[in-house]
């Protein structure tokens, strides 16, 4: 092939800590190499490292064809739809192998049958290209180094490396063109900015509340990945600073409310949990989010069903709506009505339903929900004390202090269903 792209920066003096890369990952790039395809490590891996930070995962760019690098690893997969790309399984890690590819421009006709762009909004790149192509088509320039560790040398075609001294998120190109190839990037900038503690570069930032809207374009699901990853970032509550500055709320979340303390509550809580390596999980988030929603809907029925009814009811039409901006799974959907059915039960502490409540499998969620709330001053301070107490007592305490409850007045007897007119 024809070099036309620009020469590399070829990096020989960095801070890669050898020690922190995968052995599998080394092996793959190895087994590449030896083959005679360039290869090398790339994006968030290569980032991290030289920020001294543990990589979440190894990628592998390579000017093997995904049928090539299937060769040299039989055994590999060939995955995805939108970028194909190989997952090559070493022990117990995969490896994601992707060839170098270039990204065209919406105008570019060439190579036109393998590259399909509606309004400006790239749907498949899989036009293979030379390593600077790639480095081109990649979204931030800390993203785009690549490290070979054949002979511990970084490539920057983009001044990554001066961006990464200085701490600066920038995007590569022109930042209005590039958020409208892939609006995702708006949330990738707003994740990573969080998460790697950058400054997004000044004009990466100015573009992305004029081309807010257009997240509206993005598949539910891939919406919900890429909020999935912001979330359980660990910095979840800078993140979501940030989707509040830009304005980005309303967009991905049209039903939440302007009163976000008991979110931000949620999301600091999760934070905490992430560093301390405790299970974390979205639908916490989500049901924070939702929650004033939820109650707004419950509120709405209250002259209709009976409360049960109206609780379920209310859950599913939030969800639903919600739905259409961001496909959330059934398993947090369902954790997000356990959670928010659960306060009322919690609230009421019916004797004879303690027990059982402590042992329900959300209780535990539930009642940090609660915690939220009681700080959130929706709820005593009394409540949750007593919730928190009776955890630690054995049995018999146990008895003693749901004797000590209120006898609960008559269960409310079920309305007549209004008739019409
Ligand atoms: P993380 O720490 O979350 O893994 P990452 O930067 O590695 O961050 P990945 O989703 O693993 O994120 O992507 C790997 C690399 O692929 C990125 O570093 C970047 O070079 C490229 N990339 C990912 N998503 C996009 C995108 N939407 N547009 C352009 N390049 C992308
Ligand atoms: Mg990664």
């Amino acid at each position: 092939r024809n070099r036309t792209g620009p020469l590399p920066r070829r990096i020989a003096s960095h801070k890669i800590p050898v020690d922190r890369i995968s052995r599998s990952a080394i092996r793959v790039v190895e087994s590449l190499q030896k083959a005679n395809y360039e290869t090398y490590l790339v994006g968030g891996c290569v980032r991290d490292l030289l920020l001294s930070r543990i990589p979440k995962d190894f990628d592998v760019a390579t000017s093997a064809t995904p049928e090539e690098v299937k060769k040299v690893f039989p055994r590999a997969r060939l995955i995805g739809r939108r970028f194909r790309i190989v997952h090559v399984r070493v022990g117990r890690e995969i490896i994601e192998v992707s060839t170098f590819r270039k990204q065209i421009g919406p105008n570019d006709t060439s190579n036109y049958i393998e590259h399909e762009a509606r309004d400006g909004v790239i749907v498949r790149d899989n036009v293979y290209g030379n390593i600077d192509e790639d480095a081109f088509r990649r979204d931030f320039t800390v993203n785009a180094l690549y490290y070979d560790p054949a002979n511990n040398t970084v490539l920057d075609f983009v001044k990554g490396m001066q961006d990464l001294g200085s701490r600066t998120l920038r995007l590569i190109g022109n930042p209005k063109v590039r958020y409208q190839e892939d609006p995702v990037r708006i949330l990738r900038a707003i994740r990573l900015a969080a998460k790697l503690d950058f400054t997004l570069e000044k004009s990466t930032a100015t573009a992305i509340t004029p081309a807010g809207e257009t997240l509206n374009v993005v598949p539910s699901a891939r919406l919900f990945d890429e909020l999935n990853k912001l979330f359980m970032s660990g910095k979840a509550k800078r993140a979501f600073e940030l989707l509040l500055k830009f304005n980005l709320l309303g967009i991905l979340f049209p039903l939440a409310s302007d009163s976000t303390d008991l979110v931000t509550a949620a999301l600091h809580s999760t934070d905490q949990r992430i560093a301390q390596e405790k299970p974390v999980t979205p639908g916490f988030i989500l049901a924070a989010l939702l929650w004033n929603p939820y109650q707004s809907q419950y509120n709405s029925r209250a002259t209709i069903g009976t409360p049960q009814e109206n609780q379920f009811d209310a859950a599913r039409t939030v969800i639903r709506e919600q739905q259409h901006t961001i496909a959330i799974p059934k398993r947090h959907a369902f954790f997000m009505r356990d959670v928010w059915h659960l306060q009322s039960r919690l609230e009421r502490r019916n004797p004879r339903s303690i027990l059982p409540l402590l042992e329900h499998r959300r209780f535990r969620a539930a009642y940090d929900f609660l915690l939220l709330r009681a700080k959130n001053a929706e709820v005593e301070p009394g409540l949750v004390q007593w919730w928190t107490a009776i955890q630690t007592l054995n049995p018999t305490e146990q008895q003693e202090q749901i004797s000590a409850l209120p006898p609960q007045k008559k269960k409310r007897r079920r309305r007549p269903k209004r008739e019409n007119a």
